[in-house]
């Protein structure tokens, strides 16, 4: 088995998909063994993709403020993981962002989820990471993340932070009055079990 640091080489290297992806592979992930924390998210953005930084975008703020999380430890990949479904910006088509690249994760998710052994918290965001993740799930995005209460404490169903979901968070009050004060403690709990 490759150890760590041949293996994330070789992810950031991957050219796989790369006649798909308008502006060329630039994997963007995060991780290290001793993270606690997953974020399985979608695919990167544009502006991701320029910056280079996972999450560097509204999106990033609002989950940031979601999870009661300072950048610092955000961007510390000891404490926190980010691997979205595909690592690479797939393009734009008419109603926003392209799917994750479907080539992504069968090339390279297992292998990098092994290597996480000390995880104590799974935050699986939007509907590519939770078809993964969550197969048993079962409707609509909706219907999974109001039912986060299935997997707690170990994995929890969220929507997309990003902007476009505004009137989903509108017409889902719950979301905001009942699961991030929890989660927001849960994330808190698997901090302070930390032995660095
Ligand atoms: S999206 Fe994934 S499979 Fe495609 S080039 Fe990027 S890292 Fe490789």
């Amino acid at each position: 088995m490759a150890s760590f640091s041949t293996l994330l080489r070789e992810v950031r290297g991957c050219t796989l998909c790369a006649k798909h992806l308008p502006l060329g592979p630039r994997p963007i992930l995060q991780l290290h063994p001793h993270a606690r924390i997953l974020i399985a998210g979608q695919a990167p953005g544009r502006k991701v993709h320029e910056s280079g930084v996972p999450f560097a975008d509204a999106s990033g703020d609002r989950l940031r403020e979601w999870l009661g999380m300072t950048k610092e430890t955000f961007y510390d990949p000891r404490r926190v993981a980010i691997l979205p479904m595909g690592f690479c910006y797939p393009g734009t088509g008419k109603t926003g962002d392209l799917p994750p690249r479907p080539e992504c994760a069968p090339a390279w998710r297992e292998q990098l989820l092994r290597q996480l052994k000390q995880l104590k918290l799974t935050l699986v965001i939007g509907q590519y990471a939770q078809a993964h993740h969550l197969p048993d799930a079962e409707g609509s995005l909706t219907s999974t993340v109001q039912d986060w209460r299935r997997h707690w404490p170990d994995v929890v169903p969220l929507p997309h932070p990003s902007p476009r979901n505004n009137i989903w968070l509108r017409r889902n009050p719950w979301f905001e009055s009942e699961l991030l004060p929890v989660l927001r403690a849960r994330v808190a709990e698997v901090f302070e079990g930390e032995t660095q």
